[in-house]
């Protein structure tokens, strides 16, 4: 018989231990003696039951763990089986060997089995343990486990739970339960416990085998594995996201968290019966283009993305992003469509406060000059007519000085109101800056209509004695009307025809209205420069005016600016400010800036003929003619025509010539300084890097811009700016000339903060040469 034992059963029983020897011995002498049963067929039915025992707990582990080899452990039930078999037909065999094969068979059973095998006597002792259970339950040996309560490992429900199986298998019913226990150093265990009755002839239970299987691994991976999920479920149903899995082509949901009732307002269940029951919620104005792009994600296979708004059940509207990236199969083809689709109205809401501040007039509360902008570019994009009002105060500027700022804030605050108040709703009412507000009118664009309604508005304007802080204050306005699309096709063209028709209306003795088109281009309108200009150069039609710049304390002559003037002989006078501009548009800024240099340099030659000797001139360059080399040459050739010192010539480039562009600045700007001619940076501050320029073109001098000089007296912060400029350009070494002086406060203050030179109508207007020379004189 131990020739048909397993070689390593053999292994195995030859190796068991003389302790196992010796217990084994005593439980079937215990029993022989005190049952009368015989020691054989008992060690006999212990190997077979616990044979069995392994067996059905191997298999019920190959059920619920199909990771272990099924095979091993019902070969080892079967073996058990055979084995038992064997001894039976061989009862009355030598009884010592039986004995022998019994200890042997049971000890290796035993040894094999990866549970807790113990066996129990009806009382619950232990009467044997296996090695390997002795050590899951940390113990030193299996002796010390010997006669230990079993039941008593057990606590609470467990208890109950081990002492109905108990009673079960002593009933002659294996039965089985999961508890926890402690090992003997303490440590909580789990075990899926199994206990078969082991019965003798007659059937009746004379001990229980209890196989625990210990499942501590499972259990705890499987309590963790319930906290995320417990965790994901809680996060899921906080969020305000939704992750998702769709079909392709979206015909179904294989997968939705539990967001979706956050998200849509529709819970998970739902969803999976109508896959539909979000996209319902989508208002329709939105729906198309999601559609679309839900589309174009399947047909071109890439990640898509919509932005929409839902209306939930509740009625609130939220807007919500979604997200879908495509999963494909080798072959390239949708298998699913996986994203995440969160409610964005938070973010949305934020957007558009932003959005508001950055498009609000902070004093009125209208639009501001960007909002305007944008509005006026929308509606010329839907093509559809309007009118612009340009509206501009009458003698905003007096009123300012005369009620403060705090009242003229005030009465600009109520300018908005009336203008609001006394025009159509649909009117868009923007704050340009200053004294100048704008109207776009969408359902009046006929003629007749803007002027009933110009006229309106200066009625209420003039019929309101608004409150500037107290001060009662007539007001009137001047106001430019043009239509789209008849006035201009972009906010440019309509923004600045509606402003010429303004300044118009102003000169036609104010509080008056103006459309833009005739009478406006009468100002300036297009010039028709290509016939003009040469003509102009030809006829002598341009001129120049003298501003003399002086040093501030004698006040003596120290140079003087030439300006030039253009007296059209349609358009009468014209000011610099109006046809630079569209000079600089063309090729004709440079013939006319040819043309300046060439009289100023003779005027100065005359000069010093008189015997001006130390008399400088400047001359203002533009940004088109820095922008060529030709103006180094010109300049040359005029110096040396009229044989003037290079040192006696200032040429006035301003800040937004050099930044157009500052290479060609820079380099035309050496070349000038090589001939020895000073240059001199214009309008200082008003640009946005002035400081850089500074070091960049190492002027000779600065002009600092006249909106400083106006505001020395009353503004600390300025006269703090001006001062530091001041100081700095004399750091480096560069002269200071403060431009639009026009009183004696601005000239004691210039006088104290150390500036070198000082020009304003204060001192001089600009005026034809002949009169300066009598100034002079
Ligand atoms: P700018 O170079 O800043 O010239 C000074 C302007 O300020 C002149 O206007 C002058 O009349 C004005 N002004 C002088 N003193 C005062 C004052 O105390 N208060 C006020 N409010 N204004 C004062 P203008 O002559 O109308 O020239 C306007 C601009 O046209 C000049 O500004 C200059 O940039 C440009 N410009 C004039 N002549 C020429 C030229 O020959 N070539 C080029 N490229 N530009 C020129
Ligand atoms: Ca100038
Ligand atoms: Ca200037």
């Amino acid at each position: 018989m131990t020739t048909s034992l397993p070689l390593k059963s053999r292994r195995n029983a030859a190796k068991v231990s003389r302790q196992d020897q010796h217990f084994l011995a005593l439980v079937l002498d215990a029993w022989s003696s005190r049952r009368a049963v015989g020691p054989v067929s008992f060690a006999i039915s212990v190997a077979t039951g616990i044979g069995a025992g392994t067996a059905g707990v191997a298999l019920q582990m190959a059920l619920r763990w199909p990771a272990v080899p099924l095979g091993v452990q019902v070969g080892i039930g079967a073996t058990a089986g055979v084995l038992a078999m064997i001894a039976t037909r061989q009862r009355f065999a030598a009884q010592k060997a039986r004995q022998a094969a019994a200890m042997a068979l049971a000890s290796s059973f035993l040894d094999a089995s990866r549970d807790c095998v113990k066996l129990l006597d009806l009382q619950g002792h232990m009467l044997r343990i296996n090695d390997y259970g002795a050590t899951l339950m940390e113990a030193s040996s299996p002796r010390e486990l010997q006669g230990a309560d079993w039941l008593g490992f057990w606590k609470g429900d467990d208890h109950d739970a081990a002492m109905a199986a108990f009673k079960s298998a002593l009933g002659g019913t294996a039965a089985s339960f999961r508890g926890s226990c402690t090992t003997t150093a303490g440590q909580p265990k789990w075990w899926d416990s199994q206990l078969i009755p082991v019965k003798d002839h007659g059937g009746k239970v004379i001990a229980v085998v209890c196989a625990s299987l210990d499942i501590s691994n499972q259990t705890r991976l499987l309590a963790e594995l319930r906290t995320k999920s417990e965790l994901m479920s809680e996060m899921e149903a906080h969020v305000q996201l939704v992750f998702f899995s769709y079909s392709a082509n979206f015909e179904y949901f294989h997968y939705i968290t539990a967001g979706s009732s956050n998200v849509f307002g529709i819970d998970r269940e739902e969803l999976l019966r109508n896959p539909n029951g979000w996209l319902d919620l989508v208002v329709p104005e939105d729906r198309v283009a999601l559609q679309a792009e839900m589309r174009r994600v399947m047909a071109e296979s890439t990640e898509g993305r919509a932005q929409y708004r839902i209306r939930k059940a509740d009625g609130t509207v939220h807007w919500l992003r979604s997200t879908g990236y495509p999963v494909l199969d080798d072959n390239g083809n949708v298998l699913r469509i996986v994203g995440i689709t969160e409610d964005v109205t938070a973010e949305q809401e934020r957007i558009a406060e932003l959005d508001r501040l950055a498009y609000t007039d902070s004093l009125t509360g209208l639009a501001n000059r960007a909002a305007l902008l944008r509005e006026i570019e929308s509606r010329c994009a839907a093509r559809k007519p309007f009118g612009l009002m340009f509206v501009d105060l009458d003698r905003f500027k007096v009123l300012n000085d005369t009620l403060g700022h705090l009242a003229a804030d005030h009465l600009l605050r109520d300018v908005g109101g009336v203008i609001r108040r006394s025009l159509p709703d649909d009117a868009y009412v923007a704050r340009l800056g200053g004294d100048e507000f704008a109207v776009l009118i969408g359902s009046v664009v006929d003629k007749a209509g803007l002027e009933a309604l110009a006229q309106a508005l200066l009625g209420s304007l003039s019929a309101n004695r608004l409150q500037g802080g107290g001060a009662g204050a007539f007001i009137t306005a001047s106001i430019g009307i043009s239509v789209y699309p008849e006035h201009g096709s972009g906010h440019d063209a309509l923004l600045s025809s509606a402003d010429v028709a303004m300044y118009t209306a102003k000169q036609t003795g104010r509080n008056g209205y103006q459309f833009a088109g005739e009478e406006a281009a009468r100002t300036i309108g297009d010039f028709e420069l290509e016939r003009d200009v040469p003509e102009a150069l030809a006829t002598n039609q341009f001129f120049l005016h003298f501003q003399t710049i002086h040093e501030p304390h004698s006040l003596a002559v120290h140079s003087a600016e030439a300006l030039i003037r253009w007296q059209h002989p349609a358009r009468g006078l014209i000011s610099p400010s109006d046809f630079i501009p569209l000079l600089e548009e063309t090729g004709f800024v440079s013939d006319v800036g040819v043309w300046v240099l060439d009289h100023a340099l003779r005027q100065l030659a005359a000069w010093r003929q008189a015997g001006a000797m130390n008399l400088g001139i400047s001359v203002n360059v533009s940004a088109r003619q820095l922008g060529n080399e030709q103006i180094v040459r010109d300049v040359d050739r005029a110096l040396k025509q009229h044989g003037i010192p290079p040192g006696k010539l200032e040429i006035e480039l301003t800040e937004t010539a050099l930044m157009k562009n500052p290479q060609q600045a820079q380099k035309s700007i050496v070349e000038l300084k090589r001939l020895g001619v000073r240059i001199a940076i214009d309008d200082f501050g008003t640009g946005y890097s002035s400081l850089m320029y500074l070091a960049d073109f190492a002027p000779h001098t600065v002009k600092i811009d006249r909106h400083f000089t106006s505001k020395i007296e009353h503004d600390p912060t300025t006269q703090t700016i001006v001062e530091g400029i001041i100081g700095l350009a004399h750091k480096l070494g560069i002269k200071v000339i403060a431009e639009g002086v026009e009183n004696a406060a601005q000239l004691a203050i210039l006088r104290r903060v150390n500036c070198d030179y000082v020009q304003g109508f204060l001192l001089s207007e600009p005026q034809a040469p002949e009169g300066l020379m009598t100034q002079r004189a």
